[in-house]
């Protein structure tokens, strides 16, 4: 039997060795997994999880610096959304959509009002896929058109119309059945796709570029235009001053809806409910899910502005889910809006981002020759790593695998023996812990992966 103790001191027993073996061969002979060779991969069991730790089954804690797929906001088995999850089981555990539900209801005014004005719907789903795939369906609808820009560096999520939309290789060995499709270059000055040296040059071609590219598409055939306010597992690419409000002018010339797709930004991740409010352009159309409720029972929806809900005043919207709004899922998104207010989570994001995280990795990017630049806001950073900080080239070739991949598997390696579980993508580590990690957690885990970035250096 392994023993862990919680940070609130509490000890706690594990299963032991023979559990561990009996998942893995279950895990093995019968589990199907994401986006993976099934035969190449060896999944770790996890036995339990408090807070920004889990552990395997021999009891060794990892300090989660992922957040489970930048999803577990409040953490690890927080015991006000176990509560309400549980209390919603025992008066009313599932009511199909067109019954009016008292926490839907409440969940969805919980989100209207944290939203800008003028977007007073919540319309859920059951993921973030799926919210882009409704957003889309609600663009297309109330305009009468078809086509969908997004950019390359992108990720919406793997149902149909989400992977056709999403411009990172995951999409290449899908069939893109979705012929609306069109994709566009997004800012990214470390990278520049336009040659330029500052910010406002970066924002200003980029916005040129998209314009360019409206035109020769043919602007009434533009239902959206689709963008993560922060792009997440393509890099924490934050947007460049005056980006976001110029898409939001230009889809305003061209009567384009805009979608913003805050599925892995949204919720308190930045600092902000949403993170486009940081920075600046108010969507149409709002798509989220993880954060919503940390991903305890799957939750997404969209947030639509009264323009587009009025559309479907009288002409129906046509579209549906047997889930959608789910009570044990709006529950625990209930609960969590009560400990965003009640622990001041927006504002601990914003401090331990601005006075801890963000001076240790410019610090990093300093001491560390492998490390080419880190960026990001709040609790939401990627340290992209290269061979060369002349050059740029990355640590490891772009959509790399296998043994192509070694140095990032070596670094992952050495953050995990380290007690961190890393959050590596491509060349890339991004720094995601769960909202509510402690001060002296968040410390430790940086000096872990700050001491494993050496074996990249
Ligand atoms: N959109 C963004 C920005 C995401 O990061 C993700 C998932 O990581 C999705 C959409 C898809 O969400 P889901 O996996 O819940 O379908």
């Amino acid at each position: 039997m392994s023993r862990y103790t919680d940070r609130h001191g509490a000890t706690h027993t594990l299963p032991d060795a023979e559990a561990d073996a009996q998942v893995r061969a279950d895990d093995r002979a019968h589990v199907f997994h994401s986006w993976s060779a099934q035969a190449l991969i060896d999944p770790v069991p996890v036995a339990a999880g408090a807070g920004s730790t889990f552990w395997d089954y021999a009891g060794t804690g990892y300090l989660d610096f992922g957040s489970q797929l930048v999803n577990l906001n409040l953490g690890h088995q927080h015991p006000d959304l176990v509560a309400a999850i549980q209390q919603q089981a025992g008066r009313l555990a599932t009511i199909q959509p067109s019954i009016a539900n008292d926490v839907r209801g409440e969940l969805a005014r919980l989100i209207a009002d944290v939203a800008p004005d003028g977007l007073e719907k919540v319309f859920f789903t059951n993921g973030g896929a799926e919210a882009n795939e409704y957003a889309v369906r609600l663009a297309r609808q109330s305009t009468g058109r078809r086509k969908v820009l997004s950019m390359y560096r992108s990720y919406h999520g793997s149902t149909s119309t989400a992977i056709s939309l999403t411009g990172d290789p995951r999409r290449w060995a899908n069939d893109v059945s979705d012929t609306g499709a069109v994709r566009f270059f997004g800012p990214y000055l470390y990278r520049s796709p336009f040659h330029a040296s500052t910010l406002q040059e970066e924002s200003q071609r980029a916005l040129e570029h998209l314009e360019q590219t409206i035109l020769l598409e043919g602007p009434a055939t533009i239902a959206a235009i689709i963008i993560e306010s922060v792009v997440g597992t393509n890099g924490v690419l934050v947007p460049p001053p005056g980006y976001l409000q110029g898409v939001r002018e230009l889809c305003d010339r061209h009567g384009i809806v805009y979608i913003a797709d805050e599925v892995m930004v949204g919720f308190g991740r930045m600092g902000e409910w949403f993170a486009f409010q940081a920075y600046g352009g108010q969507p149409d159309l709002i798509t989220f899910a993880k954060g919503v409720n940390s991903g305890y029972v799957p939750l997404g929806g969209v947030v639509i502005s009264d323009r587009i809900a009025a559309h479907f005043d009288t002409t129906p919207f046509a579209g549906g889910l047997t889930y959608s709004g789910h009570p044990l899922a709006c529950a625990a998104g209930v609960a969590t809006f009560e400990v965003f207010a009640r622990d001041g989570i927006l504002e601990r994001v914003r401090d331990l981002g601005e006075r801890v995280v963000e001076p240790t990795l410019r610090s990093w990017a300093s001491r560390h020759p492998s490390v080419g630049e880190v960026r990001g806001r709040g609790l939401f950073w990627a340290v992209e790593l290269v061979r060369d900080r002349e050059t740029r080239e990355p640590l490891v070739p772009f959509n790399a695998s296998g043994s192509d991949a070694a140095p990032m598997g070596a670094f992952a390696a050495a953050a995990k023996k380290a007690g961190v579980w890393p959050f590596v993508h491509f060349n890339r580590t991004h720094i995601a812990p769960p909202l509510v990690i402690t001060e002296d957690e968040l410390v430790r885990g940086l000096s872990a992966i700050d001491e494993a970035l050496t074996v990249a250096d």
